[in-house]
């Protein structure tokens, strides 16, 4: 993970690079997934928060078509493209998630002038706190204020997500630009994936001695990978066959009946889905009644369910998973979509640095890539820095 560069450092950074002052710096943080895993495309609940690692943008408006874009990370230099011929299959590597959101902003009929961007991250890439998504929230937030496009942040998401669906290729939900785009610090958000509406729940781990572990395993995942596209294929074969428009309509009482007309593979994946949406719920009411120190079960509970019924999981979140729990952790589950990327772990603050300690020698000894370990709280969603 590298440090990330303050506001100001960011604007000599870009003024270096392109001859000028940015118009503005925009921030849009990543998330992690409290609970609710593959809900979100089933029109289910999700229970993410955005964390207090984000991406920056500096952004200037340019008097012609021509987009130049860097990034501080890697060494790839300035990449150009227009936004007059924009092709997804012409966009490469992370350029495609700025020119992903500017291809969605012109399906919306919006007229994207040409920018120069740069921008930098503190998001861990591909460990499932949604590093892309916070580079393509920080970049809408900023064309959406530089062209007065007024777009409000339920937009935005449906924006941020066409790109990702129509433009980088990737068939995701809301999730993640949800939480990006609308979280307020201290707060998860609980979303309604069918109708988008959302309500922040207090989560304050600290206050209940606790501490939010995220364990990135460095076990890369990706979204566009056939693994993810085969779970919503399963999803909707399951909401057809049980003639419903979404899983999210199918309930535990029905899974008896699911049984015996789906496939066995079929099977498990919708009652990941069913009972996955249940846990949100008590998750929810949990941390309404009695806080965060009472929901461990259900993290253990959705663990269990991705790994054996979603089978989403991998040996490495699977160890850091049950090591965390065995050095002290209340509750712990693979976050994201699945494949490699983070676990979370909710933990006594005294015990922090024996789960740390524990996960890290875990890995060590079963001769896997040192995990990068470190807290998260629930942060703000995007806002506009300067
Ligand atoms: P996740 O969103 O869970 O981190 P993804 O595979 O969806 O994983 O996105 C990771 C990709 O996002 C990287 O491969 C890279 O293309 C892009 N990305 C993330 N952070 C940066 C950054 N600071 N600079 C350039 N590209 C980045
Ligand atoms: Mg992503």
């Amino acid at each position: 993970m590298t440090d990330s560069l303050d506001t100001a450092e960011l604007a000599a950074r870009f003024r270096a690079v392109f001859g000028a002052a940015p118009d503005g710096i925009w921030q849009a943080p990543g998330r992690v997934n409290l609970i609710g895993e593959h809900t979100d495309y089933n029109d289910g609940f999700v229970l993410p928060f955005a964390i207090d690692k984000a991406a920056r943008v500096a952004v200037r408006i340019r008097p012609d078509s021509t987009v130049r874009m860097l990034s501080t990370f890697g060494n790839q230099g300035i990449t150009t493209a227009d936004t007059a011929s924009l092709h997804r299959k012409r966009a490469k590597g992370w350029t495609k998630y700025p020119l992903g959101v500017i291809w969605a902003l012109q399906q919306r009929g919006l007229a994207v002038p040409g920018v120069d961007l740069l921008v930098d991250s503190d998001v861990p890439r591909g460990a499932g706190l949604s590093s892309s998504h916070a580079i393509e929230c920080a970049v809408i937030s900023a064309l959406n204020d530089l062209t007065g496009a007024g777009l409000g942040a339920e937009d935005m998401v449906l924006a941020t997500q066409q790109a990702e669906n129509g433009f980088v290729g990737a068939p995701t939900g809301i999730m993640d630009q949800s939480a990006s785009l609308r979280a307020v610090a201290g707060h998860a958000v609980f979303l309604d994936c069918r109708d988008q509406s959302i309500r922040l729940i207090p989560f304050d781990a600290r206050g209940a001695g606790l501490v939010l572990l995220a364990i990135d395993t460095r076990v890369s995942h990706s979204h566009a990978d056939g693994g993810y596209a085969s779970r919503r294929q399963s999803c909707e074969l399951g909401a057809d066959v049980l003639g419903v428009g979404a899983l999210r309509d199918v309930g535990l009482d029905d899974l008896t009946e699911a049984g015996g007309l789906l496939d066995p593979e079929t099977f498990r994946r919708v009652r990941h889905v069913v009972t996955e949406n249940d846990r949100v719920l008590r998750t929810v009411e949990l941390l309404e009644t009695a806080g965060p120190g009472a929901i461990g079960p259900l993290l253990d509970a959705s663990h269990a369910s991705m790994r054996d019924d979603f089978e989403i999981s991998c040996a490495e979140l699977d160890l850091a998973v049950d090591t965390a729990r065995a050095a002290g952790a209340i509750g712990a589950r693979m976050t994201g979509g699945g494949f490699g990327g983070a676990a979370i772990a909710l933990v006594p603050v005294g015990s922090e640095p024996r789960v740390r300690d524990a996960v890290a020698a875990a890995f060590a000894r079963a001769g896997y890539a040192a995990p990068d370990i470190f807290s998260v709280r629930p942060a703000a969603g995007a806002i506009r820095l300067a």
